[in-house]
């Protein structure tokens, strides 16, 4: 007698007789809740929602666990929640597969199984190698990203890309798992200092730039209450930076099209975090110099209008933000830049794609920029219109 609790399965599947295609297919469609907030207590009471009776695996960076981690265990164990972390060093040097394989291991030994949950809790370096794991770990397993930098905030911790790096080059082994969720607490970016919170407002720029003109007017008009850290600016922000960002991605989330607008200031950026060795130059950094580098190319195209350029340069000027090669703190060597960017253009099947800015909230995207062009452009010594 079969019980009444058994799961009956009647099935009676067409065969393929000769002539006829077989053909595979899966299809998924990945939403997640987005919270922006600047409240702790609503941050821990979003996560005990999400476990709901599951566990927990926090994993975290040594920085942001003795900053953060202690009260966030407490208040997800006062909730009744299982918790058990893991924190790797900080900094883009664990954005690396052998990090990745301990964290692997120590899942493995761990009690957490398919239906518990992983947590992310970092900035874009945690976020995209546990993303990674969680994508690998059991065929993939749940998780959530908690950022704490400003650029994971506006960045990093939406879309689903996900990867660690290899001495070949960053982001080498990767691929697109997207989260629960994310829970965006500004309450944590208290305590991150100004240089990283000014390579976070890059990406928020870059987003300003290529989507829009009303964020990039707030940017403008909310330059020192952003760089203050204000609690009000800041959430305003992310919650802008995240819509645009997941609205992009929603459009194209496998970068199947390759005209992403997401990529202005990337092509040189990338370049320029390649040449000075991971590490010296922040992200956001190498970004704001790309998208200076790409302003100039079409100013002197005259496709960008001048006003359009102004705002650009005097914006990141006023962050604090690199916007020529001679404000980077490290020497740069335009040859190896020139070098690097040809491997990228091999590896994209000889294109290499700009995207050029003409006004704010609009952008073109051209594969026909020549290196002179670039050359001119990185080693342009600008000086801001307005400080
Ligand atoms: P990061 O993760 O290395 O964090 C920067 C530093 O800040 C670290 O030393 C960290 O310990 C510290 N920190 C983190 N939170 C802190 C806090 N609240 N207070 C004080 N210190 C804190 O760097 P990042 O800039 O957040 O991320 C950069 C990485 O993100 C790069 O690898 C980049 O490629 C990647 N990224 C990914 C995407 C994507 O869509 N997947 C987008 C943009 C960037």
């Amino acid at each position: 007698m079969i019980p009444e609790h058994a799961y009956l399965i009647r099935d009676d599947i067409p065969l393929a007789p000769y002539g006829t295609s077989i053909k595979g297919s899966a299809e998924r469609v990945d939403t997640y809740p987005v919270l922006v907030t600047s409240d702790s207590d609503a941050t821990h009471r979003a996560l005990a929602d999400l476990a709901a009776g599951r566990q927990i695996m926090l994993i975290t960076d040594d920085t942001v666990l003795s900053l953060h981690g202690t009260s966030l265990v407490s208040a997800l164990q006062g909730r009744g929640i299982s918790v058990e972390f893991v924190s790797v060093p900080p900094g883009e040097r664990s954005k690396d597969l052998s990090v990745a394989v301990k964290l692997l291991d120590r899942l493995a030994h761990s009690s957490v199984g398919r239906r518990d949950l992983v947590v992310a809790f970092g900035g874009g370096v945690v976020i995209e190698t546990v993303g990674w794991v969680a994508s690998v770990y059991m065929r993939g397993v749940p998780y959530v990203n908690l950022p704490t930098t400003l650029l994971a905030h506006v960045d990093a911790a939406l879309g689903g890309k996900v990867a660690v790096d290899h001495p070949v080059a960053k982001n080498l082994i990767g691929g697109f798992y997207q989260p629960a969720a994310v829970i965006s607490n500004v309450a944590y970016l208290a305590t991150l200092d100004g240089r990283q919170v000014a390579a976070g407002l890059a990406e928020a720029v870059k987003k300003a730039v290529i989507a829009s003109p009303q964020l990039f007017g707030f940017i403008e008009s909310n330059t020192d209450e952003l760089l203050a850290k204000q609690p009000q600016a800041l959430e305003y922000l992310v919650r802008c930076s995240s819509a645009i960002k997941c609205e992009l991605i929603a459009r194209d989330p496998y970068e199947q099209e390759l005209r992403r607008a997401l990529n202005f200031g990337h092509t040189v950026g990338h370049a320029v975090e390649t040449v000075t060795g991971y590490g010296p130059v922040l992200h956001g950094e190498a970004v704001a110099l790309g998208m200076a580098v790409a302003a100039r190319i079409s100013l002197a195209r005259g496709w960008c209008t001048p006003r359009a350029y102004d705002r650009l340069i005097t914006v990141m000027h006023r962050i604090g933000l690199p916007h020529s090669a001679a404000q980077l703190g490290v020497d740069l060597d335009v040859d190896a830049v020139v070098g690097a960017l040809d491997k990228i253009r091999l590896i994209r099947d000889g294109r290499l794609r700009f995207v050029l800015p003409l006004e704010v909230g609009s952008v073109v995207i051209v594969d026909d920029v020549t290196d002179d062009e670039v050359v001119r452009c990185l080693a342009a010594n600008v000086r801001a219109a307005a400080s």
